[in-house]
């Protein structure tokens, strides 16, 4: 696998051009939206716990502001590279857009290993990062939210430091808070449960029954973890559910909720009693309606896409398929439902809790899971139909009405000189 193949910039214009190229979009346009409005580079230094000064690198990188403000997380990770915010930033563009969402795309990170660093040491690498950063971020300008290895107390200190800063307290800086500081019912489990809406209009689709339907899960997090304990509770077997250091599978389907207490007691999903072990790569080939990487990047690749064995592809990660294993999956005939759409049930309500922090006024969580399912379901049936009658896969569909949408705001908006 070549290192072009695995860099998520490549991926992110690859899949661009495509749906460029099959909207006919004009060259200027091209040319705005192809690459990122601004980017940001910053040297955060921290104060290690033994005294010791440390200096961290971070980014926030803006790729369209045309639809409303940036919007998107903030990822702690040894491996974050500009390039991966980039595609990132651009992969919340077009996931706004696909959900129909007043947003543009943002994506910050800093490398660090969060796994490494104690949590006073996270609290002050978080707030520097914050100033650092202050003059891009604000309700109407840029709103950051968890990614991977942040979450609800990242959230916090970035708004306490926002809101010191700015002498009043300024909760819609950011989403993905804790509920008692202005947080969302409903956000920690809406990606996963975004998933599921999606997974069971495909199921529908197919005339294939829940209850009948296997599933394998990658990554035991914020997502898969959500998403295998939502589908398990409504029926769906989860057949088996694959971190870094392996796989558990039982083919009658996992208890879940007794999984999550077998790893929160040991550590590692390993060695549970209600399964068998297997390695990371066996789990990831096992026979199954649905799979569901919901981990990281470049996952399916030129050297895996032939060996995955679902029905459907639901890709809960961002950027768990490489451009190179489109073509394979569109030849083997694998329903996909691309991550841009699979995953935007994070971010919708995000922007629910973005549009309760500014009202003031905050609702329950029956609404915010009816509203985020009435949105899935209809960017899902908008995807599918687009491709249907536009005769492309399901990503390129969900690219071409996402470019087709930004592209129409800045025609709108024109260009200021
Ligand atoms: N990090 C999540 C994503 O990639 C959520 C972003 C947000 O809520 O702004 O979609």
């Amino acid at each position: 696998m070549s290192m072009d193949e695995t860099n998520p910039w490549r991926n992110a214009e690859i899949r661009f051009d495509t749906a460029a190229e099959k909207l006919a979009l004009d060259d200027g346009m091209q040319k705005i939206l192809r690459k990122p409005a601004r980017e940001l580079t910053v040297h955060i230094p921290v104060t290690l716990d033994d005294g010791r000064l440390e200096v961290f690198t971070g980014f926030r990188v803006q790729h369209s502001i045309a639809r409303g403000p940036a919007k998107g997380g903030i990822r702690y990770a040894p491996d974050v590279s500009l390039d991966e915010v980039r595609a990132l930033a651009s992969w919340m563009t077009w996931k706004c857009a696909v959900v129909g969402i007043p947003f543009g795309g943002g994506k910050g990170g800093v490398i660090c290993d969060p796994n490494v660093m104690s949590n006073l040491e996270l609290e002050r690498l978080t707030r520097r990062y914050t100033a650092e950063i202050i003059d891009f971020i604000g309700p109407e300008k840029d709103v950051p939210a968890p990614d991977m290895n942040t979450n609800e107390q990242t959230m916090a200190w970035i708004m306490d430091t926002f809101s010191m800063h700015k002498r009043e307290t300024t909760t819609a800086v950011v989403t993905g808070k804790p509920f008692h500081l202005g947080g969302s019912r409903g956000r920690p489990e809406a990606t996963g449960r975004g998933c599921m809406t999606v997974i069971l209009q495909a199921l529908q689709k197919f005339g294939m029954k829940p209850e009948e339907t296997t599933v394998v899960v990658q990554g035991f997090g914020n997502v898969g973890g959500m998403a295998a304990k939502l589908m398990s509770k409504i029926g769906i077997k989860i057949i088996a559910v694959i971190e870094v250091d392996g796989t558990v599978h039982n083919a009658n389907g996992l208890d879940i909720p007794a999984l999550a207490a077998h790893r929160a007691a040991t550590g590692s999903i390993l060695d549970f009693p209600g399964g068998e072990n297997l390695t990371s790569e066996e789990g990831l080939f096992l026979k199954c309606d649905v799979l569901l990487p919901a981990a990281k990047e470049n996952v399916i690749t030129s050297q895996t896409a032939g060996k995955i064995n679902p029905k459907i592809l639901c890709e809960g990660a961002n950027g768990p398929t490489t451009a190179l294993a489109d073509q394979i999956l569109e030849d083997r005939n694998i329903f996909i439902i691309p991550d841009i759409l699979a995953n935007a049930g994070g971010v919708t309500v995000s922007y629910f809790e973005w549009v309760q922090d500014r009202q003031g006024y905050f609702w329950n969580e029956q609404l915010v899971n009816s509203r985020l399912e009435e949105i899935m379901i209809e960017s899902f049936q908008d995807v599918v139909h687009y491709g249907e009658s536009h005769k492309v896969n399901n990503r390129t569909a969900a690219y071409m009405l996402a470019l087709d949408r930004v592209a129409n705001a800045i025609r709108s908006r024109g260009i200021y000189a």
